[in-house]
């Protein structure tokens, strides 16, 4: 096993870096404060890459591998996790559904903007009264005489108001379960389609979320994505992809949380010592370094074997369910060494407490992801003592 990152992957660690450094940390408060969408941020994303990550250059997409996605959303996450989260929705689940399951024509037609950054892109499976059960969604899409006409609404949407593309899941068949949903890709315009609420939240303030609309909204045949039937199968595996994008922004995050721990510990005194000569300091810094190490190797294998085309379900979820939970304690610990300047908008903690707790619900809350690998190692055959879920680490 090799765990060191090759020298193109620290040159793309220390170049998003500096861009997320330069471009965004000095608006970082002023977009959260105003729940801002930074629009404006789109071609810089754009020119770097950061739009079309793993998309082939063929598509005009960087054509990076799922380790170099980890590196590029951890960098982000590092200094503002609500703009890792829009780059992550954008690529992770709009982009990623279109290139692992569109026809030709429609990645030249829909693919090609999106990783140019001239579009914007949306995911919608989540509904009002279905979220971790997304199978039990009412929003249908029905025949028509030239093409399809979706009625219903999505809910928690990323870009479901600023987005100009939207893979939107729909029954097409309401007694065939699973089986009977569909994935399409409507256009923001298109008749029948509007923006509804935007969230006032809690955290990733800086990223839009929305309600999004379809009455009687019409779209043409050639925009089925994807086989009939085969969406939510689809769905879940862009999902598995997707999960460990949300695993690297936990990662990313924690990894800001625990540096700006370490610089007030270095600089706070208190009984005329810095805070950093406490032990009881010093073994939060120590467990924050700690774990999140683990969840960066998590997620690492995860993206790793992805890259290897390997089914990831179980590694994605562990990775994800691991990097989030640890980074909801990292960011906890982050605001109480700045004691009570950790409570307030003057220094980095507070954002990090608020926008961290977003890891443990989107793309599968932590109970989901438990399901999920429990699920998976109980349909596993029994294993030897020992050899458990290790073997899965095993490099050829
Ligand atoms: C900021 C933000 C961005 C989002 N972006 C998108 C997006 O772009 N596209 C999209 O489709 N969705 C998006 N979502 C939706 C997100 O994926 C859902 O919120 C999430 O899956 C949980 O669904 P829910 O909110 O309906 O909670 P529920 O499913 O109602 O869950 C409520 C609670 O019950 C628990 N629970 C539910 N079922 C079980 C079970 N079987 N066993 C144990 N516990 C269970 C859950 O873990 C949770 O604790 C976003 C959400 C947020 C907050």
């Amino acid at each position: 096993m090799d765990f060191r990152p090759t020298e193109e992957q620290e040159l793309l660690r220390r170049t998003v870096r500096e861009f997320a450094d330069t471009e965004i940390r000095p608006h970082v408060r002023e977009w959260d404060r105003d729940q801002h969408f930074p629009i404006e941020l789109m071609p810089k994303l754009a020119a770097l890459g950061l739009l079309g990550i793993q998309c082939p250059e063929a598509y005009g997409g960087a054509a990076m591998s799922a380790v170099d996605y980890c590196i590029c959303i951890e960098e982000l996450s590092r200094v503002d996790p609500a703009v890792a989260l829009s780059v992550a929705a954008h690529n992770g689940l709009c982009s990623s559904h279109i290139l692992l399951f569109a026809t030709e024509a429609q990645k030249r037609q829909f693919l090609v903007p999106l990783v140019r950054g001239e579009k914007i892109g949306a995911w919608g499976l989540t509904e009002s009264t279905s979220g971790s059960d997304a199978a039990g969604m009412r929003t249908t899409a029905t025949r028509t005489d030239d093409g399809w006409e979706i009625n219903g609404s999505k809910t928690f949407t990323t870009h479901g108001r600023v987005c100009d593309v939207m893979v939107v899941m729909a029954v097409t068949d309401r007694t065939a379960g699973t089986k009977g949903i569909s994935a399409f890709i409507v256009e923001q315009g298109a008749a029948g389609m509007t923006p509804g609420k935007k969230e006032d939240k809690l955290g990733m303030r800086a990223s839009d979320t929305s309600e999004v609309l379809f009455d009687h909204c019409r779209i043409p045949a050639d925009q089925l994505l994807g086989a009939e039937g085969q969406g939510f199968v689809n769905t879940m595996q862009v999902l598995d992809a997707g999960r460990i994008g949300i695993a690297a922004l936990a990662v990313g995050l924690a990894q800001g949380a625990y540096e700006a721990a370490v610089r007030y510990a270095r600089e706070r005194k208190s009984f005329g010592k810095t805070i950093s000569s406490f032990q009881a300091i010093q073994w939060k810094l120590a467990d924050a370094a700690t774990r999140i190490e683990a969840a960066r190797l998590l997620t690492y294998q995860a993206a790793y074997l992805k890259g290897r085309g390997q089914r990831t379900t179980i590694e994605s979820s562990m990775a994800k369910l691991y990097a989030s939970e640890i980074a909801v304690k990292v960011a906890d610990d982050c605001v109480q060494i700045h004691g009570g300047y950790g409570f307030v908008k003057d220094y980095p903690a507070e954002k990090y407490f608020r926008d961290v707790k977003l890891t443990t619900i989107g793309e599968g809350t932590s109970e989901i992801q438990r399901l999920v690998i429990a699920r998976q190692l109980l349909a596993a055959p029994p294993v030897s003592a020992g050899s458990a879920r290790s073997a899965l680490i095993v490099v050829s």
